[in-house]
């Protein structure tokens, strides 16, 4: 709740002040009169100046002891301290204001007639700011139990739905948890062909084995009683036809991506 006490607005000390330690609930109000909307960055004085020519109003035209509501919102949800918690309001009519505090959106008839979400927020802030020091669950317009348009429309309307917060506003959305990033995909054959040494006419040994046996199972037919363990031209040949086939470079020399098509990874 963004809270302005009286001494942000720098309030007039009532006259005198009734106790309400507790009551059945809260009625909203609204200004009445044509408002004129505010840009956020003037809240901290156009706001205050409608706060402190409501007062002036209150005391001097009307004669009362202070401002007559506990709360006052402006559209920018910022709730402003008027008589504040447990004390008697003025606002509800004779005999009413001991059975519900009074909170008054800075709301018009004409010019700034809308309440915005930032203004029901905050009016629902003040509600559950006095529901703190007191306030009993019941929500009412100030035209329930008495003759008048207070508090408008679109206010007693969000009233009768029982105040609720803006959709999407309260609570914070919660981010949504990351996706972790996927681990790249390890192929193990792609590892092994990486840890084999490219082989040429002449090299011996098991991997010459191995390529020996892989030519076989692709149908080469040149290794008839060729010595399995000696790269031998027999090899050369098989490994350029392999080559030609695949289009690979034919150079008869078992690298990397000759290894790989010999044992299918590519
Ligand atoms: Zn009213
Ligand atoms: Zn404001």
């Amino acid at each position: 709740m963004k809270f302005m006490p009286r001494s942000a607005w720098d309030a007039r000390g009532p006259k005198n002040i009734t106790r309400l330690s507790s009551a059945r609930g809260v009625k909203v109000h609204y200004v009445g009169s044509p408002v004129t909307s505010v840009p956020a960055a003037k809240c901290s004085t156009g706001c205050r100046n409608k706060v402190r020519s409501i007062q002036r109003q209150h005391m001097d035209s009307n004669g009362w002891s202070d401002i007559a509501y506990n709360l006052l919102v402006c559209e920018h949800g910022v709730v402003w301290e008027g008589r504040g918690a447990r004390v008697m309001s003025a606002a509800n009519g004779s005999g009413l204001n001991s059975g519900h505090y009074a909170v008054c959106a800075l709301l018009g008839n004409k010019g700034l007639v809308e309440p915005s979400d930032a203004m029901l927020n905050g009016l629902r802030d003040a509600i559950e700011y006095l529901r703190e020091h007191g306030a009993g669950n019941e929500i009412k317009g100030h035209r329930d139990g008495y003759s008048t348009d207070c508090p408008g429309g679109p206010l007693y309307a969000w009233v009768r739905k029982g105040a609720p917060r803006p959709k999407g506003s309260t609570p914070a959305k919660p981010t949504p948890p990351k996706k972790p990033t996927p681990e790249p995909e390890i192929n193990p054959t792609e590892v092994m062909v990486k840890q084999l040494p490219t082989l040429r006419e002449g090299d011996r040994g098991w991997h010459v084995k191995t390529l020996h046996y892989l030519l076989l199972a692709r149908d080469y037919g040149g290794l008839d009683g060729v010595d399995d363990t000696t790269f031998t031209p027999a090899h050369t040949n098989g490994v350029k036809g392999l080559q030609d086939a695949t289009g690979l470079k034919i150079d008869g020399v078992v690298g990397q991506k000759t290894w790989a098509v010999l044992l299918r990874v590519a």
